[in-house]
């Protein structure tokens, strides 16, 4: 049976794929960087934080939808680009509006920049998870500062570090995004070695890789086209994502981590995954076959959807 409880979105809404059977709940709309080159996502949205009470009106009429038909939700994520960004009270007055409705409730999902872990306190963060706001989407894209700051992403390298390291202190799972050919041929070995760097030395729970695909229209696709941005063929992207996972260092920890690893959004062409350290080298054998089996030049057939 298809629920689709009364709450109103402002489209067009986003979530990751692991929050498909969410309840959608807007806190923010659009994003408050909105300046990241390659992503039009939020481009026709002008910023808002909304007020609590059209929150609250929502988080009510999907509650009585819910008990109408006997089946609480399991989840809830929170919407918009980086709904961490709302001020924390908001927040928390959010999430004891949504335990009170739903005590049932497993866990609540949150995008998030590292400036907005960043801009929230330990203490902070840790009354959020409390209220269990545990589980965060941090589109890191590149682990290189000239990759980062070619696309505007407005967080250094080491912010991204400090955002993992608080965010997880507090609490929080936290899955990590990172971007195969975002620096295009220009800055893929920079793109590989500083990306495999910040990822070891605060590793995620989760980290998947997707591929970029330069959108019409936005500030990215001008600088592919005027050259400064050279887009990379199916061959070098797995080269890519066999670099960054040879360079990985997750052994170094005191406690090995395990992260799980997925590439299997539906802008890479195949999918891969597993968990890190312990199955690097399987995963990188399977790359090895797939460059070896790839012929030079070809490109990566365009996804329908990103
Ligand atoms: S922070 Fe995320 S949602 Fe906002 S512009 Fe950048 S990529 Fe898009």
């Amino acid at each position: 049976m298809f629920f689709s409880p009364p709450v109103k979105l402002v489209p067009p809404v986003f979530r990751p794929p692991s929050e498909a059977n969410s309840l959608l709940i807007q806190v923010t709309i659009g994003c408050s960087n909105n300046k990241c080159t390659y992503c039009d996502m939020y481009r026709s949205k002008s910023y808002q934080v909304r007020d609590k009470k059209d929150i609250f009106k929502d988080l009510q009429a999907a509650h009585h939808f819910y008990e109408k038909h006997g089946q609480m939700p399991r989840r809830i994520f929170l919407c918009d680009g980086d709904a961490l960004g709302a001020p924390t009270n908001l927040l928390k007055e959010v999430l004891q509006e949504i335990n009170r409705l739903f005590p049932q409730l497993d866990r609540v999902g949150i995008y998030a920049t590292a400036e907005n872990m960043l801009s929230k306190t330990k203490e902070e963060l840790e009354e959020l998870s409390k209220l269990k706001l545990n589980m965060a989407y941090l589109g890191m894209e590149s682990g290189s500062d000239k990759v980062l700051h070619k696309i505007v992403k407005g967080n250094t390298a080491q912010d991204m570090i400090e955002g993992t390291r608080r965010i997880k202190q507090s609490g929080f799972k936290l899955s990590t995004i990172v971007m195969l050919g975002v620096g295009g041929k220009q800055l893929s070995k920079e793109h590989i070695e500083e990306t495999a760097k910040v990822l070891s030395e605060e590793p995620p729970h989760y980290l998947s890789f997707l591929t970029t695909f330069s959108v019409p229209g936005t500030p990215y696709h001008k600088m592919e086209e005027r050259g400064l941005i050279s887009p990379l063929t199916a061959k070098e992207l797995f080269l890519e994502m066999k670099g960054i996972l040879e360079n990985l260092e997750l052994e170094k920890h005191k406690d090995s981590p395990k992260v799980i690893f997925r590439a299997n959004h539906v802008s890479n062409q195949f999918p891969l995954g597993g968990v890190l350290p312990r199955d690097k080298e399987k995963l990188t054998n399977t790359l090895k076959e797939w460059i070896e089996s790839t012929p030079e030049g070809v490109y990566p057939p365009r996804p329908m959807t990103m």
